[in-house]
């Protein structure tokens, strides 16, 4: 093993390499990370390229990956990790998939971008439009960010129409105007909004929180007539999982309807998450729009919005929605996307997932439950709450005990567990995690 970033640490390395554990305490050493993070900080904001990877929500300081294989990620100081992360939900069929990793290593050799249309585009939207019938017509981008932003746009095209509708602690990107009340890392960072972006940036995008028929029904009201879209994520996932009660999507749905908005569903997580089709089949509710993102990259820099012919036609070069880039639908992502979506076509694999998912999830929270953690879930898809009741929105989350969490997080990582880094995100199981590492790490939990 090479490491040319730090080519003076190599006999530290081979020193330092170890991670001893006496009694169920770990003695993990990070000094190579510790380094590689110093380095980083001269030369890169914050020494990280996305907020959250800092770790300063659980009071920690980077890890630097060097290699992940199926669920393992290993630092840069040779620490293996159970990783519950997986590159914030990409990796639902491990890192360094073989059969995406074959594919990718021979369209690699055919050259990595053209700016001219390949069949791989085809090939893939016409997948995507298989799995999710409501994508009619799908256009790939380079990011989740990108994906919304485009839908938006769109959306206020079709519509003709300006306001838009979000939900407090969704997440959907960091484009200027859904800057506002978002989950995640601007949770995270306690920020409410973003500086940098001007009030008037934002003068059209109405928020209500999440599971709260009558506040959406209060906005409606006033505004309906002036609302494009309303957005959401089907499963929130970025303020921690916070399930929708009630019928809360199916209400979307209809007072959408009724007043001749359209519906977005965010699922740049969620696609391809809980079953193939997306949570719009998990929940039997149909959007206008839709955006997937994380796993259709395979991981790599993809990502997609589509929805109903006459709604998509609006883009330009049909209609007059401009909306381009230069590494769109890139052939190394595209085929990345395909072999993923391939090995996830096996028949049960969900079914399969999911089960094994829920058995987890239901014994990690009789383990907790003492320690005053209630576990939100759906699916493969869970977060652990330092708080007495399940959080049903952004203000519950908020009220939870982070320094727990944190305490909690530091506890696991020094164990070799990498759960997400954030009380404001979800953790994934994936179909690589085996039973095997699963009661493992039940077995640490019941350390703790
Ligand atoms: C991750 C995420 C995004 C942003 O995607 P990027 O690829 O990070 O730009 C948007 N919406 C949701 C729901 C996400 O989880």
């Amino acid at each position: 093993m090479t490491y040319q970033l730090l080519p003076s640490g190599r006999s530290e390395i081979e020193y330092l390499r170890v991670c001893v554990r006496s009694g169920g305490e770990s003695l993990m050493k990070r000094i190579l990370s510790e380094k590689a993070f110093e380095e980083a900080v001269r030369y890169i904001p914050g020494g990280v390229n996305s907020p959250v990877r800092a770790l300063r929500a659980v009071g920690e300081k980077p890890l630097f990956v060097d290699h992940a294989k199926d669920v393992t990620i290993t630092d840069i100081d040779g620490n293996d990790y159970i990783d519950f992360c997986l590159s914030w939900g990409v990796f639902i069929a491990g890192h360094a998939n073989p059969v995406v990793q074959e594919a990718v290593q021979k369209a690699i050799l055919n050259g990595t971008s053209y700016g001219i249309p390949t069949v791989l585009e085809t090939h893939l939207a016409k997948r995507v439009s298989e799995l999710i019938p409501s994508m009619e017509r799908v256009r790939f981008v380079n990011s989740g960010t990108e994906a919304v932003m485009s839908a938006i746009r769109v959306a206020r095209g079709f519509t003709k129409r300006n306001y838009i509708l979000k939900f407090e602690g969704c997440y959907h990107g960091h484009a200027d105007h859904l800057l506002v009340a978002a989950g995640s890392g601007v949770a995270t960072c306690g920020m409410s909004s973003s500086a940098g972006v001007p009030d008037g940036f934002v003068q059209y995008t109405l928020v209500a929180p999440f599971n709260d028929k009558d506040a959406v029904e209060k906005i409606f009201a006033e505004y309906g007539d002036r609302i494009a879209a309303v957005i959401v994520e089907p499963v929130p996932a970025n303020m921690g999982v916070v399930p929708e009660r009630d019928g809360f999507l199916q209400y979307l749905r209809t007072i959408t309807q009724q007043y001749e908005s359209l519906l977005i569903f965010d699922e740049v997580i969620t696609g391809f998450r809980l079953t193939l089709g997306g949570a719009q089949k998990f929940y039997g509710v149909t959007p206008d729009l839709t955006t997937v993102g994380k796993i259709v990259g395979g991981g790599f820099p993809a990502a997609a919005f589509g929805g109903r012919k006459e709604i998509m036609s609006m883009l330009a070069p049909e209609g007059p929605v401009y909306q381009a880039g230069t590494l769109s639908g890139n052939p190394i992502a595209m085929t990345a996307g395909l072999a993923t979506l391939s090995v996830l076509s096996e028949k049960g694999l969900y079914n399969n997932l999911n089960i094994k998912a829920e058995k987890f999830i239901a014994e990690l929270q009789s383990i907790l439950r003492d320690k005053g953690v209630v576990i939100n879930s759906v699916g493969n898809m869970f977060t652990p709450f330092f708080t007495e009741e399940a959080p049903r929105n952004f203000d519950d989350v908020s009220k939870s005990n982070q320094k727990e969490f944190a305490r909690f997080w530091r506890y696991m990582l020094s164990n070799g567990v990498y759960l997400s880094p954030s009380q404001f995100e979800s953790n994934f199981v994936s179909i690589q995690h085996t039973e095997e590492y699963l009661s493992d790490v039940l077995e640490i939990v019941r350390g703790y």
